[in-house]
């Protein structure tokens, strides 16, 4: 059984010094790519720095809205060129009315700039939204998006506004934060989703999930803050099978195929034999 990781942040700083362990942690649980997340320019040399070492990476780089205020008059140019590097996709972008002191003209009009650069190199997209649902779908409905479609990542929006998302091109990445005895609302709405827009994330090293879905531990951030495992992913696998009702290689199986759709299929795989050959 194949995993996908739809959305993660192997470059931070509280997964990098464990890296050495959590790779064959990762190859363990049967990994077979992640897409790892830059969130502001000074992050983005790392992500790419991880893709280089392990073609299992499918980096994305992108401005969250959390990080528009340091961007640098320059961050168009770079993540063009970040993006010219071949096979990546644009996230974490987004837009977000819970963070204190948010601007949310300003993080508009660099989601949107992110938006259709991607809608014009075909790339897919990693999309951060909190408390701002309706704002998201004004520009979804004003722009273009790409032809691949766009990942909601953890999605954490209203259950009505499903269905338009469905029609614009959204698949919906599970998160293991989900698995919360609290969260029954999100459950829900991922019990009932269309198999072939069901992604799985971790958003590692943010969102552990509850206890019994954690198997693989790492120690928390000086603050106190947890850090979550990127291998719990076999465990949020479990978690969404069971509530779906299906096996857990029925699950896998969509996903992977979802996973390949959005962020098309490595580089790397070799070609099929010619017919006939
Ligand atoms: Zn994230």
């Amino acid at each position: 059984m194949l995993l996908y990781d739809a959305h993660n942040h192997l470059q931070d700083a509280a997964l990098t010094p464990h890296l050495p362990a959590i790779v064959p942690a990762l190859r363990g649980i049967g990994l077979s790519r992640a897409a790892v997340n830059g969130t502001r320019e000074a992050d983005w040399d790392a992500v790419a720095a991880l893709a280089a070492a392990h073609p299992w990476v499918v980096p994305c780089y992108g401005l969250h809205p959390w990080y528009v205020k340091e961007r640098s008059p320059r961050w168009r140019e770079r993540l063009a060129e970040c993006l010219a590097g071949g096979k990546a996709g644009v996230g974490e972008i987004g837009l977000d009315r819970w963070i204190a002191g948010f601007d949310l003209a300003d993080q508009t009009a660099v989601f949107a700039w992110q938006l259709d650069l991607a809608a014009q190199r075909g790339l897919p997209v990693s999309i951060h939204c909190l408390q701002a649902w309706g704002a998201l779908e004004d520009v979804l409905r004003e722009r273009r998006v790409p032809e691949c479609g766009f990942l909601l990542h953890a999605y954490g929006g209203p259950a009505e506004m499903v269905d338009g998302f469905l029609r614009r091109g959204a698949y919906f990445s599970f998160s293991g934060h989900f698995l919360e005895e609290r969260k029954a609302g999100r459950r829900e709405i991922f019990r009932t989703l269309p198999a072939e827009r069901l992604l799985v994330e971790t958003d590692a090293p943010d969102m552990t999930p509850p206890p019994g879905f954690r198997p693989f531990a790492l120690p928390d951030r000086p603050d106190g803050r947890p850090v979550n495992h990127p291998a719990n992913l076999l465990a949020v696998y479990e978690g969404l099978a069971a509530l779906r009702g299906c096996p857990v290689e029925t699950l896998a199986a969509r996903v992977a195929e979802n996973f390949a759709r959005l962020f098309g299929s490595p580089a790397t795989l070799p070609a099929p034999p010619l017919p006939g050959a």
